[in-house]
């Protein structure tokens, strides 16, 4: 089975991962798999899989591996899956690239490319304190240099402006601290896969959009 379109977005939170896997997923006519939704569509809901991931992701804490890889899992079963997928926020850890490895061998399919989006750590504090998103459509915004047309309000669908409790200051910094050692070894472990492709994602939306697009064509 071709690997081409089994993507993986990988880079800080903050880096705008999850808006380039809407773009991408639309492009490729992928369906784009991004655990953080799913963990927030599940404490919106009070499922039991978010109450047990809730105060992990409040206090910027990954949720446990098990988990995650369990609802990664049940997703890359589904049919629409078949032809490619684009993962937004997964894998975060060692044991969770390992798994989606143990995963992918017994489809005997591989991942086509692991799509870095890279920024100077400073930039990435800025970026995720000025985040907003509406309540609705979850579409982002940033109070420095994606603002919405009308303050508050979302130019998609006109649901109101929310910043994720998440991305208060404090848990800012620990989801941060959390970042750098759990999930940048990862950096390392799909570079010597040769699958990594570094993209600086300082840049603007588009043209990080461009890049990314050639490095998968
Ligand atoms: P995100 O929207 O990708 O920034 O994820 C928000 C929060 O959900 C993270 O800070 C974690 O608490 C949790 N989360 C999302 N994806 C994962 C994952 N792959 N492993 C563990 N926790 C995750």
């Amino acid at each position: 089975m071709k690997s081409d379109m089994r993507l993986i977005m990988l880079g800080a939170p903050g880096v705008g991962k999850g808006t380039q896997a809407i773009k991408i997923s639309g492009k490729f006519n992928i369906p784009k798999i991004s655990t953080g939704d799913i963990l927030r569509d599940a404490i919106k809901n009070n499922s039991s899989l978010g109450i047990k991931a809730k105060s992990f992701m409040d206090a910027g804490q990954l949720v446990p591996d098990d988990v995650v890889i369990g609802i990664v899992e049940e997703k890359l079963k589904g049919k629409d899956c078949i032809s490619g997928w684009i993962l937004d926020g997964f894998p975060r850890t060692l044991q969770q690239a390992q798994a989606l490895d143990s995963m992918l061998q017994r489809i005997t399919a591989g991942i086509g490319h692991v799509l870095f989006l890279d920024m100077e750590d400073e930039e990435i504090i800025k970026r995720l304190s000025g985040r907003r998103s509406c309540e609705n459509c979850q579409h982002t915004y940033n109070t420095y240099f994606s603002l919405p047309k009308n303050e508050g309000v979302c130019d998609n669908c006109g649901g109101r402006l929310v910043q994720r409790n998440d991305d208060k200051e404090g848990t800012v910094r620990e989801r941060f601290r959390v970042y750098k050692e759990k999930t940048e070894p990862l950096i390392n472990y799909y570079s010597q896969q040769g699958l990594l492709q570094k993209i600086d994602a300082s840049e603007g939306i588009e043209i990080v959009y461009n890049k990314i697009c050639s490095g998968i064509q």
